[in-house]
């Protein structure tokens, strides 16, 4: 056996027993803030974007998200409208695109609301065009949405997470978490860390 031959084997055997081939994501701030509110600084924009980082990376989360399949129509490219094609995009590939850049830098926007919240409605928590690194996010709305639950560095990550799914090429289909590839990493976010937050997971407590 030539020397190439074994070092190949080497390798291919180092990947599979290391696991060299796990990526992983660290959300990051592109200076700071462009924050229109008090309620959000540098310091409780770095919670958000450990915690929505955590995410990600966790077991939990990328095992939930692989499971499932999305049309292809979630694909866009810049804000414009995705087009329909008959293949699906699996969850292996959202998980891919999300892990594809290991420290992606957000330039970060934060208004006080979009839509003003009312008791009964709390609208759009943000809004992010596909391919692009900038997200721009609504305090009150985030607030109204997950606030009772969840402290606002919490909201934030998981309202990070799905806007993040924009980031890395994905639009709104039907706003519908079976179809729709931002919804549903919406929803797994937050149960994951309402999860942790109710459970005291360490892990989520070390960021707070
Ligand atoms: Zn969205």
């Amino acid at each position: 056996m030539s020397y190439k031959i074994i070092l190949a084997l080497f390798v291919v055997c180092a990947f599979g027993v290391f696991g060299f081939t796990d990526n992983t994501v660290t959300l990051s701030r592109n200076g700071n803030v462009d924050t229109q509110t008090d309620k959000v600084n540098n310091v409780v924009a770095d919670k958000a974007l450990a915690i929505a980082s955590l995410v990600l990376n966790s077991k939990e989360f990328q095992d939930s998200i692989i499971k499932l399949n999305f049309p292809y129509n979630n694909h866009c490219e810049g804000c414009k409208k995705g087009r329909n094609r008959k293949e699906m995009i699996g969850g292996q590939i959202v998980l891919d695109s999300i892990l594809r850049e290991g420290n992606p830098k957000l330039t970060l926007h934060i208004l006080p609301y979009g839509k003003k919240p009312t008791k009964r409605k709390c609208f759009g928590l943000g809004r992010t065009c596909p391919d692009s690194y900038a997200i721009t996010s609504y305090y009150e709305n985030i607030d109204c949405s997950m606030g009772n639950e969840l402290p606002f560095a919490c909201s934030y990550a998981v309202h990070l997470c799905h806007e993040y799914s924009h980031n890395v090429g994905y639009c709104h289909t039907t706003n519908n978490v079976q179809t729709d590839i931002a919804e549903a990493i919406g929803e797994i976010a937050y149960y994951l860390v309402k999860q942790w937050y109710d459970t005291k997971d360490q892990r989520l407590i070390d960021l707070l």
